[in-house]
């Protein structure tokens, strides 16, 4: 008889019900027409971690120069939710509360408008759409902000979601279209091994797959070690309710970036206006493992600053903090593709601070893999980490 509660054995086990797991399930139950078994195994709740309550920004002409390696993937990525908002919808009944509507970065000193229209020019050579508007247009758009700028870079083509919406959108649509989901189920005490892993024994049952897809956020490096070196960046964002009468409430559409605070531990500064008629003031961004408390210092740096601009907010009603891991990497970049001497073991992991961004396209990919063999794009092999993980 088994000790185990149940027993599974599947086509693919991914692993993590965060935005990118749910994705990844979402986009190969869809293309493989259900004939694929696909289970997704999650410690906790489905969404509860960083794609809870993130930003939901979708910044490209925003954040991205056209040299930046992640650059082509973030701008299919963000195209791609123009179908997919009403794709969800239909197939899961939930609306992410897509907005595109643009974003903008308004420059206050000499260094932030360089940085600005240095990105511009070399958007410029890739139709982004992107432009720079002068300070007294930059007040018409936004009366409501009352620092004298140096005017902006505005991104018309980007926009913002409701990462919480978004990743309940991919798994309940993953869901109708059969994936099964296994919640509260852990197993910490992981060693990835060589070859080929048979299966994945969690304090509940056991599961066998042919393909396991670690998606596991800021938890990758302690699972799989150091060839997916995913450690978390704490980030903290306020939450303001916009009252009823204001009289921006329903025009207002674009996220802001105001630049960084002053020193000594500047932290970049946004809001974000959304659907459900609050205001997001993001983001802090530190290294203290998994700590998940308030650094109430931080935030007060940061709505202090945001009030200092946009006085009114201070008036608003305060919400609350929410904290959340960004899933980081010692470059910054993601981390997809099979795990070094393993056959079967993929990362899907490290995506920092463009999780929600780059959801669609990571499901796409790992869904491409799976089932047409095409492979991922190299430059972010798990394979880039083999020397440092050896020496
Ligand atoms: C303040 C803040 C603002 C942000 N703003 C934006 C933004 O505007 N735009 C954007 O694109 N991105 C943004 N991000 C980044 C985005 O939130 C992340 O990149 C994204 O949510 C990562 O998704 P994930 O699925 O990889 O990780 P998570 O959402 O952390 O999911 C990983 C899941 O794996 C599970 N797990 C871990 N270990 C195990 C195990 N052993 N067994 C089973 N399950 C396990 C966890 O419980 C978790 O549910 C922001 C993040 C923060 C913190």
């Amino acid at each position: 008889m088994s000790e185990y509660s149940y027993e599974k054995k599947l086509d693919i086990l991914i692993i993590g019900a965060g935005v990118i797991g749910c994705s990844i399930a979402y986009f190969l139950a869809k293309e493989s027409q259900g004939k694929l078994k696909i289970g997704v195994l999650e410690r906790n709740t489905i969404g509860e971690e960083s794609s809870s309550g993130a930003a939901g920004m979708l910044a490209v002409g925003a954040e991205f120069n056209p040299s930046h390696p992640l650059f082509t993937l973030a701008l299919e990525s963000r195209d791609m939710f123009e179908a997919l908002a009403p794709e969800l919808k239909q197939i899961s009944g939930v609306d992410i509360q897509y907005v595109k509507h643009g974003i903008c970065s308004i420059a206050y000193d000499q260094k932030e408008e360089d940085a600005l229209r240095s990105r511009l020019e070399e958007q410029k050579l890739c139709s982004l759409g992107c432009e720079y508007i002068a300070p007294e247009n930059l007040q018409q758009r936004f009366p409501f902000l009352n620092r004298r700028s140096l005017g902006g870079l505005w991104s018309p083509n980007d926009g913002h979601v409701s990462s919480s919406r978004l990743t309940l959108a991919f798994s309940q649509a993953a869901q109708k279209l059969g994936v099964q989901f296994f919640e509260m189920e852990s197993f910490d005490a992981f060693k990835p091994g060589k070859g080929v892993l048979n299966c994945v024994e969690t304090n509940l049952s056991k599961f066998s797959a042919h393909q396991y897809i670690f998606a596991t956020g800021s938890w990758t490096g302690k699972l799989l070690g150091g060839q997916a070196p995913v450690e978390p960046v704490k980030g903290q964002i306020l939450l303001f309710e916009i009252p009823k009468n204001w009289p921006y409430l329903n025009s207002w559409r674009a996220p802001i970036y105001l630049g960084t605070t002053p020193t000594p531990s500047p932290i970049g500064c946004y809001m974000v206006p959304k659907l459900d008629g609050h205001i997001w003031v993001g983001a802090t961004m530190e290294h203290r493992g998994f700590d998940k408390s308030e650094n109430k210092s931080a935030t007060e740096t940061l709505s202090r600053y945001a009030a200092e601009i946009f006085p009114e907010l201070a008036t608003f009603p305060f919400k609350g903090t929410w904290v959340g891991l960004r899933p980081g990497t010692p470059d910054q970049l993601p981390i997809l593709g099979l795990l070094p001497e393993t056959e079967n073991v993929y990362v899907a992991s490290g995506h920092f601070r463009n999780g929600i961004l780059l959801a669609p396209i990571t499901g796409k990919l790992f869904a491409e893999l799976i089932l047409k063999e095409e492979p991922l794009p190299p430059q972010f092999s798990p394979e880039r980490w083999k020397t440092t993980a050896i020496g």
